[in-house]
């Protein structure tokens, strides 16, 4: 069963329309797939009526903060018109707000104005702005070589642009999704680049606040570590899930449907879904 259950739409920062993102799910012949847009959901909802060859399932991915490290949580198969994830998704918004004009503020101090009115020149008008639209700003002024570099320069981990004020706890983004009839899953557990002894304390705030699955699949895992990940989801007794995290098609690294299956033994995230069909899969 081919599945990809972490993709970016250009309603967040991938590059390809909703649209364009089935086409290829049609050509991957996945059987489930999900739209995971940060902090949006318009580019689902742009497609959410399609009829396809495979099951479409409602998803985001979250934005949040634990232990002072932005964690990011996908949603799945809920109640797109739910209050409880309207809520989430208006909170965020207000929050992605106020953290750019923190960043723009921040950038402007280190001879780099304008970069929010930038940024928003490199984000589609349905979009959620975020970091990468300010990269794509300060690469095209020149002021760096490259996307990568502007992540390693300002906006990356622990610079002046990695700005986490706002976003919601673990619990809170988690209560959202399975308030509105949802599956919780933690995103790409291994690029927080935390240790095992860490990464336990987080999944057990993960589930104990009702989060039911781990991403264990994806691109670029260390074959090792994610054995080691598989393990602990499996003692732990949570589901497992995975997806590319398909943002562009220049990323040759992260394309749909591109992915291992998941590991005999442990419990695929759709046995806990509750609005798809997944009998016909
Ligand atoms: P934001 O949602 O605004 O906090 O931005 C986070 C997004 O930036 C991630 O989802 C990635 O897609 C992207 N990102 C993070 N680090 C890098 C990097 N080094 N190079 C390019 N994109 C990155
Ligand atoms: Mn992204
Ligand atoms: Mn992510
Ligand atoms: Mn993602």
């Amino acid at each position: 069963m081919k599945f990809d259950l972490h993709c970016h739409s250009n309603a967040s920062d991938g590059k390809l329309s909703p649209e364009a993102l089935l086409e290829r799910a049609r050509d991957a012949g996945l059987s489930l797939f999900a739209i995971t847009d940060h902090d949006t959901l318009q580019g689902y909802r742009q497609v959410a009526d399609c009829r396809e060859s495979f099951q479409l399932v409602s998803g985001i991915e979250l934005s949040t903060v634990w232990s002072g490290v932005a964690i990011h949580i996908v949603g799945l198969d809920f109640d797109p018109d739910h209050p409880a994830i309207q809520a989430m998704i208006e909170r965020l918004r207000e929050a992605r707000h106020e953290r750019a004009l923190i960043i723009d503020k921040r950038l402007a101090d280190r001879g780099m104005p304008g970069s929010l009115q930038g940024a928003l020149t490199h984000c589609p008008d349905i979009g959620q702005v975020g970091r990468p639209h300010f990269a794509e700003y300060l690469y095209e002024q020149g002021y760096v070589k490259s996307v990568n570099e502007a992540f390693d320069k300002w906006l990356g981990s622990g610079k002046i642009g990695d700005v986490k004020t706002g976003w919601p706890s673990i619990a809170e983004a988690v209560t959202s999704i399975t308030d509105a009839g949802g599956v919780a899953v933690l995103a790409h557990p291994l690029r927080y680049k935390m240790t095992f002894s860490k990464l336990r304390q987080l999944l057990a705030c993960f589930q104990e606040a009702g989060g039911q699955a781990v991403e264990v699949v994806g691109s670029s895992m260390q074959a090792d570590k994610q054995k080691q990940l598989c393990k602990l989801v499996q003692a732990m007794q949570l589901g497992a899930s995975g997806g590319s995290d398909f943002h562009s098609p220049d990323w040759q690294w992260a394309q749909i449907g591109r992915l291992d299956p998941l590991p005999a033994g442990i419990k695929p995230v759709w046995q806990f879904f509750q609005r798809t069909n997944i009998e016909t899969l």
